[in-house]
């Protein structure tokens, strides 16, 4: 490739949050990158409102949990979900959380999810992204195409505000660029999948006084229930004025009008009253996953690698996590200590962990629909005692039902890299995969478990910059082999030792790797015969299962 003035290491397209949080990843690291977007960073229409509890650790790792803690989504505001037939029928059934700032965390992690919509997180990405010099943030510059080579991409751009078009060479492109994905397109990868579960239309509105026109109370998420079975969803965009109400729909291709706005949302009221469209977006929920994450030099992450209904809000938190999966592999890469096969495994890492993310995201979404087959009795929607205890009855199947959705930290919290080539497995039988609980386990290729230190941290503040060799207990190996094995590959490894008994009994060994992402690369209770062996596989240097063979 010829050189150019230019050239920088990694080139990111697509300022949505996975875009954002991979430019913030690379920049906390120190790896040069520029990120560019085609629109100007401003949100018509906040899709995500879920910060899942492991984006909560990144922000942690990253120092900015704070910020989100203090976004102005109120903390005080009630997150119950309502299942109602309209806000001024009748009630079904309610799952009552507190407002987020009474959230307590969850025992397994030292952070909770957080309510904050995407026109308030994505600043918090962006400002943390750009607070690092090597972070070069354009807007209003977009890809218009790219040829990628063996040492390097060319990728042409437009800028919007003079119609130039001009080339940029990077050493990785990685596209960030939503559904929609030109990276993916152009580098040539088919998504497989079901293309159309719902054509829905979401309306954003303005109503100040929203919770003073019926009796439902203030709550997040209002389903509503009619004669049909779920057809209708409102959730309280930024806990004040803000509505956005989602017309479900079905696997037909609908396309809803003004008058079909105006009626489903007196129908949901249950009466006539004032609101301000602010605006409106007509899309069509997808379980895709992409056939592969990318190319040598390019990669996919993000919606543009996967595409799942919102219900389980796995979508942009998946996208994070391809992000953190990606930022150190192309840091130790660019540093010269990450081996030939590192990028590979970005995909055989997090592929499996889309499938599974999509597919229990139609899952839920069917959970929300099964009322159209097990539709309400008709005593559901008139008024007595006697209709109200089938009410009861309904609600209370549906109620429990959708706990599957609103309590998933199995997803969030508990995926696993257990068939990663990077990754040294002990022997152990792997656990099964839970989906509402997360049981912590520090079997390699796990995500390293959350334990509070006598000091105050947690054991997840200890990870995030290279490896972390954890020595545990009072007659734990000194680690010297595989701190000089590190040593000679260049691999970053600090060695930490702690003799707290609880750490050690979530660790289950005496000596535990952990990865710059803060997943489990290897444990044992003594070092390894050869411990450049196990260097060279967990930077991606040599094939994990040379080496199997070769000790067997
Ligand atoms: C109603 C709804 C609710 C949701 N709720 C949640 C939730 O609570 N939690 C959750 O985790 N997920 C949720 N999701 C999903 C979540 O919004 C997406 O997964 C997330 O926004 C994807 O982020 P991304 O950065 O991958 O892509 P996007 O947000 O789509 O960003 C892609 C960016 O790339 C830019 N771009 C595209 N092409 C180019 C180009 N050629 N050049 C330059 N720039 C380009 C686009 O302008 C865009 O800014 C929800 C989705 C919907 C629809």
């Amino acid at each position: 490739m010829a050189a150019a003035t230019n050239q920088i290491p990694v080139l990111i397209v697509g300022a949505g949050p996975a875009g954002l949080a991979l430019a913030g990843d690379l920049g906390w690291r120190g790896v040069p990158c520029m990120l560019i977007e085609q629109g100007d960073g401003a949100i018509e229409q906040p899709k995500m409102d879920l910060v899942g509890v492991r984006t909560m650790e990144f922000c942690r790792r990253w120092g900015i949990a704070d910020w989100v803690r203090d976004a102005p989504y109120p903390g005080d505001y009630p997150q119950d979900y309502v299942f109602l037939t309209s806000l001024n029928g009748f009630e079904l059934g309610r799952e009552p959380f507190p407002g987020r700032a009474f959230e307590a965390c969850p025992a397994e992690s030292p952070q909770k999810r957080e309510r904050v919509p995407q026109d308030m997180f994505d600043p918090i990405l962006k400002r943390f992204a750009t607070s690092f010099s090597c972070v070069d943030l354009q807007y209003l510059t977009a890809l218009l195409s790219f040829e990628e080579a063996a040492d390097g991409v060319r990728a042409t751009v437009r800028d919007a505000r003079t119609g130039e078009t001009r080339t940029i060479t990077a050493d990785y492109l990685v596209g960030t660029d939503g559904g929609a994905s030109l990276v993916r397109e152009t580098a040539g990868i088919p998504m497989s999948g079901k293309p159309a579960l719902t054509y829905t239309t979401n309306v954003l509105f303005r109503c100040a006084d929203f919770p003073s026109l019926h009796h439902m109370g203030r709550g997040y998420r209002f389903i509503f229930i009619g004669p049909e079975g779920t057809w209708l969803t409102i959730v309280a965009v930024n806990g004040g004025d803000r509505f956005r109400m989602s017309i479900v729909g079905t696997p037909e291709k609908v396309n809803h009008t003004e008058a079909d706005i105006d009626a489903a949302l007196r129908r949901a009221m249950g009466k006539d009253f004032d609101y301000e469209i602010l605006s409106v977006m007509r899309w069509v929920r997808r379980e895709l996953v992409a056939d592969r994450y990318g190319n040598e030099r390019v990669f996919i992450a993000g919606d543009a690698a996967h595409l799942m209904s919102p219900t389980g809000a796995l979508g942009m938190n998946t996208g994070i996590q391809d992000a953190v999966d990606l930022g150190w592999k192309l840091a130790a890469v660019l540093e010269g200590w990450g081996g030939a096969d590192l990028l590979k495994s970005y995909g055989i890492e997090r592929r499996p962990v889309a499938l599974r993310n999509v597919a229990a995201s139609t899952e839920n979404l069917g959970r929300m629909l099964a009322t159209r087959e097990r539709k309400p009795p008709p005593e559901v929607f008139e008024p007595g005692p006697q209709a109200d205890a089938v009410r009861r009855e309904y609600g209370a199947w549906f109620t429990e039902s959708m706990r599957h959705e609103w309590f998933m930290n199995g997803f969030h919290l508990g995926y696993r890299y257990d068939d990663s080539p990077i990754v040294w497995p002990d022997g152990t039988p792997a656990p099964p995969l839970e989906t509402q609980t997360c049981s912590q386990t520090a079997r390699p290729g796990a995500r390293a478990p959350h334990v509070w230190l006598s000091d105050g941290r947690s054991t997840l503040d200890l990870y995030g910059r290279g490896f972390v060799l954890l020595r545990l207990g009072a007659e734990a190996p000194s680690g010297e082999g595989i701190a000089q094995a590190a040593m000679a590959a260049g691999l970053p490894l600090q060695i930490v030792a702690c003799d707290e008994p609880k750490v050690l009994e979530a660790y289950q060994r005496r000596l535990v790797l952990v990865r710059p992402d803060g997943h489990v690369a290897w444990r044992a209770d003594a070092e390894p015969a050869d411990a450049r062996a196990l260097i060279d596989v967990v930077r991606g240097a040599k094939a994990r299962q040379a080496h199997l063979e070769a000790a067997s």
